[in-house]
């Protein structure tokens, strides 16, 4: 099989060039206007010829039957030329036939190689000739008396052009001619043609050849229209996967510091109490706290405390080593951080290092009757593995209690959870 153009890619291998607009323009087309701009139109071409090899070829095989089986037509029309007929049809034409459909895919990809994509109508094109090229023989050789009648065999070459095989349009205006030419030197060559039937064959191959044709348009344009409304819902797809990333990360974070919200945090800790309880791994939690931070809002005014909330959390996000840990915004001015796998004392060497990351920030507190700039306090709890069954809320109760006892203790202090 072939693989032209990986995945179906629908244009989007268009470099630089606004394929939206040109698929726009394409769907906003007058109706006579077949090829799609200028750029679109190549991609078509390659993102559909697998499916045209495979078209020709499953055709290919159909009509090559359907070829041979004429020769019950060529015995009962043409009994003359019958073993001739035979010769032709099986010894001549159907080798090359099965030649030609056996090496199709390679003939394709041929053309892919050479960016020529018209080899599979080129295929077509050449063995509907060579099919009508086949009967015009028969009829030149017969002298049946039936041998007129016998030229209603282009009707039938046609149709499988235009219809069953289905060229793309201008080669199939291009096979329609031949094939009428064909006929009409037939016709011309042969002395005894009756005139009634001369001038109907012409005009019903005529006939024949304008519905086909239009019929062959109507399918070709509902096929290019259908190739950029694919494109347009894979690209409509692409956009909504998008958003949907952007609202699902909008709705997990906290507005002001950009770290996890509240809700996020309790799902998260939700799932993190679940699993550390099932495979038996400690977990801890940090509950944070700035210190006299309404003072410090008193002092530098509310936008100066949103400020230092976004350095707060800037620096929590930065000083956490693990990348499963999680820093969420609690509410006002308290920060947690959700640490997997941690024991009490990785949860104390971490909230310890934490704490001196805020202070380093060294941001001025003039208003703290504790310290001169700004630092935190933390309280720690730890889900300890065979400590009994627990729950994410009592696990943030534990590390608010140590939180208070921080606080109590003077402030810009760790403290861990002890039951007592
Ligand atoms: P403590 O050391 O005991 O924690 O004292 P504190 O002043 O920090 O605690 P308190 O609960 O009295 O004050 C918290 C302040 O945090 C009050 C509130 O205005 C402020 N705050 C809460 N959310 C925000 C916010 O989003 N932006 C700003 N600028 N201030 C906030
Ligand atoms: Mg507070
Ligand atoms: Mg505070």
């Amino acid at each position: 099989m072939l693989t032209i153009v990986s995945g179906a890619s629908k244009g989007l291998a268009l470099p630089g060039q606004d394929i939206r607009a040109l698929v726009d323009r394409g769907l906003k087309s007058s109706f006579w206007q077949l090829r799609l701009p200028d750029g679109l139109e190549q991609q078509y071409l390659q993102d559909s010829i697998e499916a045209r090899v495979m078209h020709t070829q499953r055709a290919g095989w159909f009509a090559l039957f359907v070829f041979n089986s004429f020769l019950l037509v060529d015995w009962l029309m043409v009994p003359d030329v019958f073993w001739r007929s035979v010769l032709i049809r099986i010894a001549v034409f159907s080798p090359l036939g099965i030649a030609v459909l056996l090496n199709a895919d390679r003939l394709a990809r041929l053309g892919h190689d050479k960016s020529w994509v018209n080899v599979a109508d080129w295929m077509s094109l050449l063995s509907g000739w060579g099919a009508a090229l086949s009967l015009a023989v028969i009829l030149w050789m017969s002298h049946s008396p039936w041998v007129h009648y016998y030229h209603a065999g282009f009707l039938v070459i046609i149709i499988y052009g235009n219809l069953v095989q289905q060229l793309r349009f201008p080669f199939a205006i291009a096979f329609s001619l031949g094939v009428l030419a064909l006929h009409v030197a037939g016709v011309a060559l042969t002395a005894d043609f009756p005139p009634g039937i001369r001038v109907g064959m012409v005009l019903m191959l005529l006939v024949t050849a304008s519905f086909t044709l239009t019929a062959n348009y109507l399918v070709e344009r509902a096929t290019r229209r259908r190739y950029l409304l694919a494109w347009r819902d894979d690209q409509m797809m692409e956009e909504l996967s998008v958003l949907n990333a952007r609202l699902q990360k909008l709705s997990r974070s906290d507005v002001l510091t950009g770290v996890a919200n509240r809700r996020h945090f309790h799902t998260h800790l939700q799932q993190a109490v679940a699993r550390a309880q099932d495979a038996g791994t400690p977990l801890s939690l940090l509950m944070m706290d700035v210190d006299h931070f309404k003072a410090y809002n008193d002092r530098y005014g509310h936008p100066a405390g949103d400020e230092c909330l976004r350095q707060v959390a800037t620096a929590l996000q930065t000083h956490l080593r693990h990348p499963a840990d999680l820093v969420a915004r609690f509410g006002g001015e308290e920060f947690v951080v959700v640490m997997q796998e941690a024991n009490e004392d990785a949860a104390a060497c971490a909230a310890d290092r934490l704490r001196e990351a805020v202070q380093a920030l060294n941001m001025r507190h003039e208003g703290s009757s504790s310290h001169t700039v700004v630092t935190i306090s933390v309280g720690a709890a730890t889900l300890t593995p065979g400590g009994g069954a627990t729950t994410a809320d009592k696990l943030v109760s534990c590390a608010d209690r140590a939180l208070y006892e921080a606080k109590r203790g003077g402030r810009n202090r760790v403290q861990l959870f002890r039951d007592s």
